[in-house]
């Protein structure tokens, strides 16, 4: 038997889940979130947080967003990305600086940062909201909505709902019951995390490190910077690769510190906190289904990860934004069906779409090692050009430009 109606339930209160319940309580519509953990909690990731996911929350909590941003037991500030080419040389890119007082970016671990976001739901009017409450099951019934089968604090409760929203991440169980899931290994990636302490040769201003080494390509190493000199440490490689190559992340990883002659004697005094853990990255370099009958999906339930950074958290803020209001304009015209919730697909491919099919073909340029070497020896040697790079994060005609062979041409004969 079903409990009680809701006009809109979300399943997961990660940054995509917590976003959505934000803005629908600013707009004073009634929601259920659901998060089968109980926070704080971890999430595995790299933990960099970029200012296009503090943008969108500085909207409802500027006080808060800058707070956060001061504590610096809880966030690192970083100004920027350093890449390393597999050649082993390094060029570094600043972020430019976002408009009023918000942080450039900052590295955060998740334990801490979807906490504050979490915390950011207290004192809701609108929300209710259970943890320790898994989503198990989700079906059509026959009035049109859909029942949701969860399990909350040990015990099985069933919910009808007109609109579920898929904030549940990489597994979406929304995803899995409504839509059909199919993992596409050419656009899913493996990752693993893991947290150092004692790394050597931090970078001074705190710029996150993207390592492009031969022997990974075409995968990426990097080491984030944390509070208190901890280091957040990780592999990515696409899943197709890792398949076809029977690549073992962890003991490349662990390889790495013990055989690069740069990484060996970074890591010769580094020490493991805690377990080097793994989880996947669905990638946003191929166009899907967003909605359908009753359901709109969010963040990594949606593969909205950008394919070349591996940067998620501002893409599930985007989307959990766009789809609080498809979820209001659901409400007012009391129809949730697939024609009209595939508005949401628009409005999001059409505010992502260029951004990441552009990283798409970067990610594929680092296939090419000779070419990434090229381009990091010409930006180290020019200053224009590594403002030029610096656009790169906000310009998306300059990465446009990228896709053209004769910008590497320009590249080679303008010093
Ligand atoms: C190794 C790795 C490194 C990464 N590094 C970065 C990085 O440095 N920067 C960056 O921006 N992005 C990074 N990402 C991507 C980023 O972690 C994700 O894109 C981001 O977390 C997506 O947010 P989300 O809210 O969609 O999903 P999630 O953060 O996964 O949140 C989903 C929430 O739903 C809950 N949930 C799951 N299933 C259910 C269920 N059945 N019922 C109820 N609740 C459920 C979960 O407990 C969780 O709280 C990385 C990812 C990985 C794996």
């Amino acid at each position: 038997m079903r409990e009680f109606d809701c006009p809109v339930v979300i399943a997961g209160a990660g940054p995509a889940g917590a976003t959505v319940s934000m803005f629908l309580e600013n707009e004073g519509i009634k929601h259920l979130l659901l998060e089968k953990d109980i926070f704080p909690r971890d999430k595995i990731c790299g933990d960099a947080i970029s200012s296009k996911a503090l943008q969108i929350i500085a909207r409802l909590k500027p006080d808060e967003v800058e707070a956060f941003g001061k504590e610096r037991d809880k966030t690192l500030l970083t100004n920027g990305i350093q890449f390393t080419a597999p050649n082993g040389k390094g060029v570094d890119i600043a972020f430019p600086k976002p408009k009023g007082n918000l942080p450039i970016g900052f590295i955060s671990r998740r334990m801490d940062f979807d906490n504050f976001l979490f915390n950011q739901l207290k004192g809701s009017k609108n929300a209710e909201i259970w943890q320790n409450a898994e989503l198990k099951d989700a079906e059509y019934d026959t009035d049109g909505g859909v029942t949701l089968t969860i399990n909350h604090n040990g015990s099985e409760r069933k919910i009808a709902t007109k609109l579920v929203i898929g904030s549940d991440g990489a597994r979406s169980v929304v995803k899995r019951k409504l839509q059909g899931f199919e993992q596409d290994d050419d656009h899913y990636c493996g990752g693993i995390r893991a947290y150092y302490n004692n790394v050597g040769g931090l970078h001074e201003q705190n710029y996150l490190e993207l390592h492009f080494m031969k022997e990974l390509l075409p995968g990426y190493f990097w080491i984030f910077p944390l509070p208190g000199g901890a280091a957040n440490v990780g592999m990515g490689m696409l899943s197709r690769d890792i398949k076809k190559k029977k690549v073992n992340l962890r003991k490349e990883m662990l390889s790495i510190f013990e055989n690069h002659p740069v990484m060996k004697k970074r890591f010769a005094n580094a020490t493991l906190d805690g377990n080097i853990v793994g989880w996947g990255l669905p990638f946003g370099s191929k166009k899907r289904q967003l909605s359908g009958n009753n359901y709109i999906l969010t963040g990594d339930a949606a593969s909205l990860i950008d394919p070349f950074t591996g940067e998620g958290v501002g893409n599930a803020v985007v989307s959990g934004l766009v789809a609080s209001r498809m979820a209001k304009k659901a409400i007012e015209a009391e129809d949730y069906s697939k024609e009209f919730l595939s508005e949401y697909d628009s409005i999001m491919y059409q505010k992502l779409w260029n951004e990441l099919k552009l990283s798409h073909t970067m990610q594929k340029l680092t296939t090419y090692p000779w070419l990434f070497n090229f381009v990091v020896n010409r930006i180290n040697a020019s200053k224009a050009l590594q403002d030029v790079f610096t656009n790169m994060f906000t310009d998306l005609e300059l990465r446009a430009k990228m896709e053209n062979p004769l910008f590497y041409v320009k590249l080679l004969f303008n010093r």
